[in-house]
């Protein structure tokens, strides 16, 4: 629990949330300014500031509970595609720094843009940016 992280409080419920699910790990709500109708959140109850931080077996759980949530969201809403995002500083467009997973169902005609403009690469960057990755791993 981190003091003034309102996701820890609305995760451990002394903030309240229309909450669709809740276990000992996490809990799914919906979210307050959504992107489409039905915009869940899984937020962990344990504090993580963003990937960076979580841990291997909290991020497979809820991962997992994500494959769940996903389908009860398909068949209740109907929708015609569904957006995982996850944000990871101010840039990367995080404004919570609790970290958490976006469920967005998609409608046809919904307007929700969360595309970019394709680059041209070259061999040679590819190969330095594969081995400055690799080695970290
Ligand atoms: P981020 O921009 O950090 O990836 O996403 C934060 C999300 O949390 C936003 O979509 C925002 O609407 C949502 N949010 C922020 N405060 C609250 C809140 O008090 N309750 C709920 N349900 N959602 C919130
Ligand atoms: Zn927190």
């Amino acid at each position: 629990m981190k003091e003034d992280c309102i996701f820890c409080k609305i995760a451990r419920g002394s903030i309240p949330s229309a909450t669709v699910y809740e276990d000992s790990h996490f809990r799914v709500i919906l979210d307050i300014n959504p992107a489409t109708k039905g915009h869940c959140l899984i937020i962990p109850k344990e504090h993580f500031d963003n990937i960076y931080d979580l841990d291997g077996e909290t991020a497979g759980k809820l991962f997992s509970l994500a494959t769940c949530i996903a389908r009860a969201m398909k068949d209740a809403l109907k929708c015609d595609g569904l957006n995982v995002l996850q944000n990871n500083g101010q840039i990367a467009g995080q404004t919570v720094f609790h970290f958490h997973l976006h469920l967005i169902p998609r409608y046809e005609g919904d307007e929700v843009n969360l595309t970019w403009t394709p680059h041209e690469s070259d061999a040679e960057e590819l190969e330095e940016l594969r081995k400055a990755i690799r080695k970290g791993i």
